[in-house]
This record gives C-alpha cells, sequence and structure tokens, in this order.
C-alpha cells in the first residue's frame, strides 16, 4: 500500500458517486461495521455553501467563496446514533445544511479550486489519524487515490430522485419527485463537468449499483470487497490462487 494509506495504519475506505445514490447510510453503517469515523464530504462543502448564503456572497464568486472556506472553523463531530454533526464556528448546522437552496450552493461553491484545496486539506488530516469512511465525489481520485478500498455507488436516476424526496419530505419539505429529479440532474452535471475534481469512475473502484439492494446488503459486499482485498495486498501469491476461497470469514 501506498504512504498516504499507511500512515498509521489507518485504513481509508473511498465512497463515492452522484447526488442520491445513498452512500450517506451505507458509509454511516459501514463505519460503524469496521470502527472508523465516517466523514461526510458533502458536509462539508454544504457548510461552505451555508456561510456563503448566511453571508450574501454569490456562490459562483471563486475568491470570496475561497476566502470563506480558509476562515471558517469547521469540525464534524461523530452524534450518538453513528451519524456525523457538523459544527460551523463551533455551531451546529443540523439540517440547516440539507435544504435544496444548499444543495443547489453547495454544487456551485464545490467548483473553485480554491475551496476544493481547503476542504481536501481537512479530510486528509481528519482520516489519516485515525483512518475513515469517506465518502463524496473525488475521495478514490484526489483525497486518496492510493487507497485500495474505492466503491463507485450509482443507481437508476428516478430511484435517487425518489429516495430524495423521501428524505426531502421526511424533514418537512414541500417538493415533487420531478423537481428533486431536476435538481439532482443538474448538480450531477455541474459534478462531472467540472475542471477540477470531477466525478469519475474508474476501473481502479468496485462499482456497486444499488438501485435494487438494501444499505445492509451494499454493506456486506463492501466488507467482503474490503476483506479480499486485505488477504490480496498480505499475501499476493494466495490470492492467484484460482482454488482460494473467497467466502467472507
Ligand atoms: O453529497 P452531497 O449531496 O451532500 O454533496 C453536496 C455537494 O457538494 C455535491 O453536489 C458536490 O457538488 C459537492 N461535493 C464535492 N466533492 C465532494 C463532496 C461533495 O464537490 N467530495
Amino acid at each position: 500500500m501506498s504512504e498516504s494509506n499507511t500512515q498509521n495504519d489507518a485504513t481509508i475506505v473511498a465512497i463515492d458517486g452522484p447526488a442520491g445514490v445513498g452512500k450517506s447510510t451505507v458509509a454511516q453503517q459501514l463505519a460503524k461495521r469496521l470502527r472508523l469515523p465516517m466523514i461526510d464530504t458533502g458536509a462539508m462543502y454544504r457548510t461552505v455553501a451555508l456561510k456563503a448564503l448566511l453571508t450574501d456572497t454569490d456562490p459562483d464568486d471563486g475568491e470570496a467563496v475561497s476566502k470563506i472556506a480558509e476562515s471558517i472553523e469547521l469540525e464534524l463531530r461523530a452524534d450518538p446514533e453513528g451519524g456525523v454533526e457538523v459544527y460551523l464556528d463551533g455551531e451546529a448546522v443540523g439540517q440547516r445544511i440539507r435544504t435544496p437552496e444548499v444543495s443547489e450552493a453547495a454544487s456551485r461553491v464545490s467548483v473553485h479550486s480554491g475551496v476544493r484545496r481547503c476542504m481536501v486539506e481537512l479530510q486528509r488530516r481528519a482520516a489519516l489519524r485515525s483512518g475513515g469512511v469517506l465518502e463524496g465525489r473525488d475521495i478514490g481520485t484526489v483525497v486518496f487515490p492510493e487507497t485500495p478500498f474505492k466503491f463507485f455507488l450509482t443507481a437508476r436516476a428516478q430511484v435517487r430522485a425518489e429516495r430524495r424526496h423521501r428524505d426531502l419530505v421526511a424533514a418537512g419539505r414541500g417538493t415533487s419527485v420531478d423537481d428533486v429529479l431536476k435538481e439532482i440532474l443538474q448538480r450531477d452535471r455541474r459534478d462531472s463537468e467540472r475542471s477540477d475534481s470531477p466525478l469519475r469512475l474508474d476501473e481502479s473502484y468496485f462499482e456497486i449499483d444499488s438501485s435494487d439492494l438494501k444499505p445492509p446488503e451494499i454493506v456486506e459486499r463492501m466488507v467482503g470487497t474490503i476483506r479480499r482485498r486485505q488477504q490480496e495486498l498480505a499475501d499476493p501469491a494466495e490470492s492467484d490462487d484460482p482454488d482460494r476461497d473467497l467466502s467472507e470469514e
């Protein structure tokens, strides 16, 4: 394994994929299972976006939002339910970062290299301390390209929109599935087409289509894959043996 994945023997798991694909739920459950912290990198970009909205800063103004990213105090703390709570300048942001307005602004602030540089540094520093399950768009390509444990979640667009819609309705936001679909497709396009760190699937990832799977089933597949990869890395000769038992112990 390369240096960036082995400092302090920290296990780093990358989960990337488009909006509404279930990354947060799966990352949370996998982190619990592996006893690693979960690092929700989308929540970090959302918090920069929230600060921009609170200070009437244009999310498209790269210089201004990069200054925000450099100056805010941003902290992720584990919450008692196994999730993460984000603190902006010492105050919990709660559901304020989950509104459609913040989603849209997050997708705009995250195209700027100054913002990305700050977030990537925070993410690397946090994960190298104790390992982690990181979910986002660029974890396997930019934040920890050398980790051997990379997953790319996909799902049909309609399924993703229905999931996001359910979450928004549960949070008391009246909206239609069609509007949610439009919003996530627009964000996906921006995330995939930006020049700095676009969302991109390559052959170093294990791809999982989550459309017809429940989160625990996805987590099982991930755990199995991680164990196999660990075995292969520990004993490459053994993993070349076609008769080896690949079942999860
Ligand atoms: O994953 P989530 O929907 O919370 O992310 C919000 C936005 O933050 C995404 O639409 C994307 O533009 C941005 N993001 C990013 N890189 C990451 C995580 C999120 O650009 N690693």
